[in-house]
């Protein structure tokens, strides 16, 4: 390895960063990550704390797990790639397969199609959703519908659908024919409405209106997230995404459930739409599919779509669509190899049991902190506190405030992750009651420090 000078002198130098201004990573130079063990980062200076931000709310079983690197390794050696387009195939795929029709059985969903990560999961779903109305017969079903504040990643197609300005405005003019509906968010809403269930109720009514505007018959597809992730971590009522599902129903419109932070057990439940009960058409995973050590992921298909694609003998249901890595065999390893120890270690059961103990843990820092506005979380690992400058109004924060929090949590034993007002906590699964402990002593020392 290079030195730590020379690493962090030439870092902004020769790249630019996903999700930041390149002048600013030469201003302000970034954390370089050089090992991890268990829940734990080290940084180039020899620093460890613990990663509350879980890599990128991927690395589910933490940085130690054995089985997913050796599955790597043997696979690297034995078939270190092969395509599956039309013709070839690859074992880990199937064996793969079999495993993923297995785990989402619950959720209805019985075949993958796989992708090199969430964004692609997005495009693939979104596609195969106009498809699907294609062989049909219902050529106008054209349009996507999804909630403000969701984010679906950066593909022109799930930019089009993704519900904040940030990742949208610079790279306009967007997909025509995508429209947002209000999100269940509490805290700030057009409705001023604080009481969960009935803004659920609001969205709702806010969708039915949406889709008689825009003539059900020409809508594909609704996509949201079944807890808002990177948006702020946003859970919405249990009342509302049964509610959506039912909306769906009656106006002959395709579920999209985009589960890329979701799925594999980070709500407590195996995936997000059971944790509402809900059962989504087509689901977007990706993310903890490989624990984070390979890019990866699967767009799982509800049994009656699959009928529709299968039934086909007019040649529409033909797929032209996928990606020189759908099915990479080392992913398709990896994957294997997670899925099997998420099942092992019961993840979501941690996970629910620790995302309490965050949660609660996050309120008391609530009580102390008046720069706190809002708490969100109760739904596994995923929480997150926007930031205000001023309680009672809800005065949004500084631009800098959040950036100084997280450097001094940083010093004190935590990784945070800050985006916006809001700090977003996605720590591995496998997390410990004392690393949850230290989390939250990071943060309160980060917030006394401001
Ligand atoms: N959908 C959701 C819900 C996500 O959270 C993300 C990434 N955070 C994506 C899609 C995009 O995934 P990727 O960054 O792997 O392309």
């Amino acid at each position: 390895m290079k030195d730590s000078n020379y690493l962090k002198e030439r870092n902004a130098k020769s790249i630019w960063h996903p999700m930041a201004h390149p002048a600013d990573s030469l201003n302000n130079p970034p954390t370089i990550v050089t090992e991890a063990e268990g829940t734990r980062i080290s940084d180039v200076d020899g620093h460890q704390v613990v990663d509350a931000v879980g890599g990128l709310w991927n690395v589910n079983l933490g940085y130690s797990c054995e089985p997913v690197k050796a599955a790597i390794a043997n696979q690297l050696d034995r078939l270190p790639y092969y395509s599956i387009f039309r013709g070839t195939s690859n074992d880990c795929v199937i064996e793969l397969g079999d495993m993923l029709q297995d785990f989402f059985a619950p959720d209805g969903l019985t075949r993958a199609f796989y992708t090199s990560g969430g964004s692609d999961s997005v495009e693939t779903a979104l596609r195969l959703a106009r498809q699907y109305h294609k062989i049909k017969g219902q050529e106008s079903r054209t349009k996507y519908l999804s909630l403000k504040k969701g984010y679906h990643g950066t593909h022109f197609g799930g930019a089009s659908v993704n519900g904040n300005a940030n990742f949208r405005t610079a790279y306009e003019p967007l997909m025509p024919g995508c429209f947002h509906i209000p999100a269940p968010y509490t805290y700030r809403n057009p409705f001023n409405e604080t009481d969960p269930e009935s803004l659920a109720q609001l969205c709702l009514q806010a969708l039915e209106d949406e889709i008689a505007f825009q003539g059900a018959n020409t809508i594909a597809a609704l996509i949201m997230e079944p807890i808002l992730g990177a948006g702020g971590v946003i859970p919405p009522h249990e009342s509302f995404m049964p509610g959506v599902r039912k909306i769906c129903d009656q106006h002959g419109i395709l579920l999209i459930a985009d589960e890329v932070i979701t799925a594999f057990g980070r709500t407590g439940s195996w995936t997000g739409s059971r944790h509402w009960g809900v059962k989504p058409d087509l689901m977007c995973t990706a993310k903890a599919i490989t624990n984070g050590y390979f890019p990866f992921g699967a767009v799982m298909i509800a049994d009656h779509v699959v009928e529709v694609f299968e039934g086909d003998t007019e040649g529409k249901a033909a797929i032209g669509h996928g990606y020189t890595y759908s099915g990479h065999p080392v992913g398709a390893a990896a994957a294997i190899a997670c899925v099997t120890e998420t099942l092992r270690l019961n993840v979501k059961d941690n996970a629910a049991a620790l995302g309490q103990q965050l949660f609660e843990g996050l309120q008391k820092l609530y009580d102390d902190f008046d720069m706190i506005g809002d708490v969100r979380g109760g739904h596994g690992l995923m929480c997150a506190l926007e930031l205000v400058s001023e309680r009672a109004t809800k005065k949004p924060i500084d631009k800098v405030t959040p950036v100084k929090l997280q450097k001094a949590a940083y010093e004190s034993g935590a990784m945070i992750r800050v985006s916006g007002p809001n700090v977003i906590l996605s720590p591995p699964l496998v997390l410990t009651a004392e690393d949850v402990d230290t989390i939250l002593a990071a943060l309160r020392s980060g917030f006394q420090s401001l």
